[in-house]
């Protein structure tokens, strides 16, 4: 087997895994994660040039660059376990159009394009964010059948104002709020396309009728941001269940909180 030792990225690749089968967020094969190398790695410099698969995007900020990502079909529950045998490495070729499996699992999830196309967002936009993950968080899921969160307008707004209402450092965790795609063919490229821009300016971004896409310096952070959106979501449907209108914390509450700790020019409230 060609060299494949990214130790600490294994071990992210592993914890993320097992608190996602955990959390009940990553069902049977669902989701999937992945993490951008700078590939200084000398054995990584050549690829074959019969080797190279055509992407279905151009990716130019990646160009050089490798990526982890996990096999198509593979568990969260089994990543948690053992990572290596989900794992698959991937280099993209100095022309930023190509792509070769370098090692590991070679049959890589069918969001490939979208994760590249995402990490070429990334790369542009927020490089030290090198960690992407997909999952299915179930209160978030829940709200896209909310007619108050399904306007056809805006989504995004509607649900950050909410939801981020919902508990005192929530806002303060995710300042911007979150990003909203509407309904895609999961997997497709226009799914990741649409999140790449998206992603420009928000970590989150909810997949209507899907899950979430998130972003972080390491899979572990991405999965930080996971949890305090999804207990916001929690909460929110808590006091709904309960028989209450979850009205949430007051604007000038939550303005108040941001401006305490210096985030507040990262709030867009209108
Ligand atoms: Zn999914």
């Amino acid at each position: 087997m060609t060299k494949f030792f990214y130790q600490t990225e294994l071990d992210d690749f592993k914890a993320t895994a097992h608190w996602l089968a955990l959390r009940g967020w990553s069902e049977a094969a669902g989701g999937n994660m992945s993490i951008r190398l700078d590939c200084q790695d000398s054995s990584l410099a050549d690829l074959p040039e019969d080797d190279h698969i055509k992407l279905p995007v151009d990716v130019p900020y990646l160009a050089g660059k490798a990526v982890l990502l996990t096999g198509s079909g593979t568990r969260a529950r089994e990543i948690g376990v053992d990572p290596l045998p989900h794992i698959g490495l991937y280099k993209i070729s100095e022309d930023g159009r190509h792509y070769g499996w370098v090692a590991g699992n070679n049959n890589p999830s069918m969001e490939l394009p979208a994760h590249f196309a995402i990490h070429n967002t990334l790369e542009r936009h927020r490089p030290e964010d090198k960690a992407v993950l997909h999952t299915h968080p179930v209160s978030l899921i829940a709200l896209c059948h909310m007619p108050e969160f399904n306007n056809g307008f805006n989504n995004a707004k509607t649900i950050s104002d909410k939801i981020l209402s919902m508990q005192s450092e929530a806002r303060l965790i995710l300042p911007e709020g979150i990003g909203f795609v509407k309904h895609e063919l999961p997997g497709s490229l226009e799914l990741g396309l649409k999140s790449a821009l998206e992603l420009k300016r928000h970590h989150l971004v909810l997949w209507q009728y899907h899950g979430l896409l998130a972003t972080g310096e390491t899979l572990a952070g991405a999965f930080d941001k996971v949890e305090v959106l999804e207990k916001s979501a929690q909460i929110y449907w808590q006091v709904l269940v309960a028989g209450l209108d979850p009205k949430g914390i007051k604007k000038a509450e939550i303005k108040h909180t941001l401006k305490a700790f210096g985030r507040l020019e990262r709030y867009f409230p209108d």
